[in-house]
C-alpha cells in the first residue's frame, strides 16, 4: 500500500488498524489466569521467558499452597524458587515475588496499588508488568504493554521506529487513543501468535494485509 503523506491519512490509516483489530480479535484479553490483582501480578512476573500455558499449569497450585500476599511474603526465596522451577529463571523470579509480597504487605496494606509510580516500587514490576496489571486487573489505561510481539508488530506496521520498549510504548500512546490502550495490546498478543509470527508471518490470512507495508510481508493482498 502506498504510505500516508498527511497527518489526516496517517489518522485514518491508525483508526482502520484498530477497527480491523476489533473485527479480528473482539474478545480479546489477558490468557493469564488469576482472580485478583495480587494473581495477576504474581503471574506476570512467572511469564518473563515462559509461555502462559506454562504460567497457567503453575499458578492453580501455587495459589492453593500461598493464597495471600502476607503467605508469598512470609516464604524464602530459596523455597518458593522450588514451586516455581518449570517457569525457569527461578531464582530471580522467586526473588522478584518474595520481595513484591513483602512490598505490597508492608507498604500498600496488602493490595496491589493503583498507579503506575507506586507500581514501579514493586520489586520485579517495571513498566510492562505494570500495565499488564493496572490495565487487566484494574481497567486503569496507564500505558501500552510492549512485549516482543507489540514490539515487532509496531515495527512492521511502521508504528514506530524506536526499538526500546519503554520508547515505543511512548510513541504508541501518542498515536493509539487511550480507551484502546489495554485492548490494543491484547489484540496485538493474540495476533502476534495467531498470524503476524517472528519468523514467516502469515500475511495472505491477515486482514490487515492492505494496511501493513512491513519489510518481510509473505503476501501481498491489495
Ligand atoms: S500483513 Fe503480514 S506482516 Fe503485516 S501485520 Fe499482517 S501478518 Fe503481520
Amino acid at each position: 500500500m502506498k504510505r500516508p503523506k498527511t497527518a489526516a491519512e496517517r489518522k485514518e490509516r491508525i483508526a482502520q488498524i484498530l477497527e480491523r483489530l476489533e473485527a479480528m480479535y473482539p474478545d480479546a484479553t489477558c490468557a493469564l489466569l488469576h482472580h485478583s490483582p495480587w494473581e495477576l501480578l504474581v503471574a506476570t512476573i512467572l511469564s518473563a521467558q515462559c509461555t502462559d500455558k506454562r504460567v497457567n499449569e503453575v499458578t492453580p497450585g501455587l495459589f492453593a499452597k500461598y493464597p495471600t500476599p502476607t503467605d508469598f511474603a512470609a516464604v524464602s526465596p530459596e523455597v518458593l524458587a522450588n514451586d516455581i522451577r518449570s517457569t525457569g529463571f527461578f531464582n530471580n523470579k522467586a526473588k522478584s515475588i518474595v520481595g513484591a509480597a513483602r512490598r505490597v504487605v508492608g507498604d500498600f496494606g496488602g493490595k496491589v496499588p493503583r498507579t503506575m509510580d507506586e507500581m514501579l516500587t514493586i520489586p520485579g514490576a517495571a513498566r510492562k508488568t505494570a500495565n499488564v496489571v493496572l490495565g487487566t486487573a484494574y481497567g486503569i489505561a496507564s500505558g501500552i504493554v510492549v512485549d516482543t510481539h507489540v514490539q515487532r508488530i509496531s515495527a512492521r506496521l511502521d508504528l514506530t521506529k524506536q526499538i526500546d520498549p519503554v520508547k515505543i510504548e511512548s510513541d504508541l500512546v501518542k498515536i493509539i487513543p487511550q480507551d484502546r490502550w489495554i485492548k490494543f495490546s491484547h489484540q496485538i498478543i493474540l495476533h502476534g501468535r495467531a498470524l503476524c509470527v517472528a519468523r514467516t508471518p502469515k500475511c495472505r490470512e491477515c486482514d490487515l494485509n492492505s494496511l501493513c507495508y512491513a519489510k518481510d510481508k509473505t503476501a501481498i493482498i491489495p
